[in-house]
């Protein structure tokens, strides 16, 4: 698909409205069927930074990203991308973005080098432009020799990696990424979240969502905590776990056949505990200080236990709730 060039009459607003940022969206409101999907999401993008948007299945992260490059028409609210309006000027905005969908949609057709070039000509780019780029895409992705290998022949971490070469081929402001790492192994992952560090420190601006706790704290700078349709928290992860949660958590095991830890929990940890969350046979114990607990948990038999800093997936699970999202 051919898509013009920035209409030269868009030129003079695009460079002072970048400066003022790369994506704000205020009062997003979107409904299907009847059902508000998003109710009014309000969030602004700083240069340079990592913003993540969290959320069980169904919290409408994607929606969010969909309406924010114009794919989707919200019901409500205002978004300027790349200092333009959308979806008004989607088509132009998105010629500043760099866009990783949740499913990889290579063209299996092609080889990598050629899926390159392809998405290349939908940016407007000449081929040649675009041939001189690939081998510094392939290098950057971890795939040089593989020019020539058919989409086929990739691993999932190889077709991941593509994609975001492919998301780099307009040189973008703005990286968006709808789970990026998800379904990768280990190294598969750790390599992306290097990538996507080595993109931050270039000063490019990243938006993902992701279901990875881990990986957000990793790599963003700030997040959105979202449950339908709604932000329930914002801030970097350090100010969210500080403001919902408290510092230390002790997690409590029980052995089959012994005394189960949930019964453990309700009986004897709440004395010392703040809060006592009990899923299966883990209690998870949050506390201030963790020294009484721990003392008293060297003293009984037949139970394992952790004890570690709260984490964000603490915070999450604190403010979205451990029942099942399908
Ligand atoms: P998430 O990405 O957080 O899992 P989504 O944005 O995909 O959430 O979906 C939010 C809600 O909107 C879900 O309940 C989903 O079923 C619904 N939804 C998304 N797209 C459509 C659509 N095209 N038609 C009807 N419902 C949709």
């Amino acid at each position: 698909m051919e898509t013009p060039a920035l209409a030269p009459s868009l030129a003079p607003t695009l460079a002072p409205a970048l400066e003022s940022g790369v994506l704000s969206v205020a009062g997003l409101r979107k409904s299907y069927d009847g059902v508000a999907v998003l109710q009014g999401l309000t969030f602004a993008l700083r240069p340079g930074e990592c913003y993540g948007l969290l959320g069980p299945n169904g919290a409408g992260k994607t929606t969010t990203l969909r309406c924010a490059l114009g794919l989707t028409a919200p019901d409500a609210g205002e978004i300027r991308l790349a200092g333009l309006p959308v979806p008004g000027h989607a088509r132009e905005a998105r010629m500043r973005v760099g866009i990783v969908p949740q499913m990889d949609n290579l063209d299996p057709d092609f080889t990598a080098a050629e899926n390159l070039l392809v998405y290349g000509r939908y940016f407007g780019l000449a081929e040649r432009e675009v041939r001189a780029r690939i081998p510094r895409l392939l290098d950057f992705a971890q795939l040089v020799g593989r020019a020539d290998a058919k989409i086929s022949a990739l691993s999932g971490g190889m077709k991941r990696r593509l994609t975001l070469a492919r998301a780099l081929v307009n040189d973008p402001d703005l990286l968006i990424l709808d789970e990026p790492t998800t379904g990768l192994d280990p190294q598969a992952r750790h390599l992306i979240w290097e990538r996507l560090k080595q993109l931050l420190q270039q000063g490019k601006t990243v938006l993902l969502t992701t279901h990875f706790m881990d990986e957000a704290e990793r790599l963003c700078h700030r997040l959105a905590i979202m449950d339908n349709g709604r932000f329930i928290a914002e801030g970097s992860p350090r100010e969210l776990i500080a403001a919902h949660i408290e510092p230390e958590v002790v997690e409590v095991y029980g052995e089959p056949g012994e005394m189960s830890a949930a019964a453990w929990a309700s009986a004897e940890a709440a004395q010392y505990a703040t809060r006592v969350e009990v899923t299966g046979e883990t209690a998870f114990c949050y506390l201030a200080e963790a020294r009484p607990l721990l003392r008293h948990l060297a003293s009984q038999r037949g139970l394992r236990y952790l004890h570690r800093p709260a984490n964000l997936e603490d915070v999450f699970l604190k403010l979205t709730g451990r029942d099942l999202r399908d």
